[in-house]
């Protein structure tokens, strides 16, 4: 089964996996066994954060398995009350040392907090967190375009992927269209809009006619567009039916058909506004 997961290309040239796991309100005592499952099943990627309280979960359930580090894909995230030049390094240590790593795939910025006026500078400090080998690859996200562009502008580094919320009811075409003019490669968290997407009757109509679940037809839309995904769940079969995706296509009617449903409509906070430290 992983040998069916396609890796991307960052524009670092390190390779992701496209298809990954994610451990998002997944409590801490449960990750392990979560992380556990996920790698049996195939999953090679993973995406957690300082905020989430369980990256230790994963680094025991990556131990556990003895699958070689080289062979893992593990992003973690700086969150809110981390923005700055003096804190950015001291919270990548302390994911390290939570995860048993020397370092991390890809670190990414959490939000930008635009409020704080502190992104920028974060961001040059992933610059020399990446320079100094903590993390091989690094990225932001909840960014808007206008984050992006500053970002980039103050100093010449583009991210190597925008982590968004994206699902067929948010579609976020502006900064779709801006991480491929740029090189950037969009992750999409949520994938699934937490199972709100589920029974729209066009996605149940589609689930009919491709013969596989609502859930499948959705990750597997986000795979055709070139999205990256990590669906989360704790539940066993779900975790095996989420990475069943490689056995089957959607046609470009099907895809047009799940175009249609962009509704403009988020689950989670604005990035321009959310403050949450
Ligand atoms: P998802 O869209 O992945 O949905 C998860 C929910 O859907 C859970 O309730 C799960 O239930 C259920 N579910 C999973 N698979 C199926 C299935 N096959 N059929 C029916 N229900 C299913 O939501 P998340 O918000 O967790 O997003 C995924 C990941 O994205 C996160 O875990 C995290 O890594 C990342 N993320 C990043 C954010 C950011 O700000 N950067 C914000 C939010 C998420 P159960 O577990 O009970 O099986």
């Amino acid at each position: 089964m992983t040998n069916s997961i396609p890796n991307l290309t960052l524009n670092d040239s390190h390779p992701i996996p496209q298809l990954g796991f994610g451990v998002f309100q997944v409590p801490p005592a449960e990750t392990e066994t979560a992380v556990v499952e996920a790698l049996a099943a195939g999953y090679r990627h993973i995406d957690t954060a300082a905020a989430y309280r369980n990256e230790s979960g994963v680094g025991a359930a990556t131990a556990k398995s003895g699958i070689p580090r080289d062979e893992l894909f593990v992003t973690t995230k700086l969150f809110n009350d981390q923005h700055g030049a003096d804190k950015a390094r001291p919270a990548l240590e302390r994911s390290l040392q939570q995860l048993g790593y020397d370092y991390v795939d890809l670190y990414l910025i959490h939000w930008p907090v635009p409020s704080q006026d502190l992104y920028v500078e974060t961001w040059q400090a992933l610059v020399e967190l990446r320079d100094a080998g903590l993390s091989r690859s690094i990225g932001v996200s909840n960014f808007n375009v206008d984050h992006l562009q500053r970002a980039i502008d103050a100093t010449g580094v583009v991210p190597s992927v925008n982590q968004i919320e994206l699902h067929p009811l948010l579609q976020q075409p502006d900064l779709r269209a801006f991480g491929s003019e740029h090189g950037i490669l969009t992750e999409a968290w949520s994938p699934i809009a937490q199972g709100a997407v589920l029974d729209d009757e066009t996605i149940v109509a589609i689930a009919s006619e491709v013969g596989r679940t609502p859930a499948q037809v959705v990750l597997r839309w986000h795979l055709q567009l070139g999205n990256i995904v990590f669906p989360k769940s704790v539940t066993p079969a779900r975790i095996r039916e989420n990475i069943a995706l490689f056995d089957f296509e959607l046609s470009d009617e099907q895809m047009q058909r799940i175009a249609t449903l962009d509704a403009g409509e988020r689950t989670g906070p604005d990035p321009a506004t959310f403050v949450a430290p």
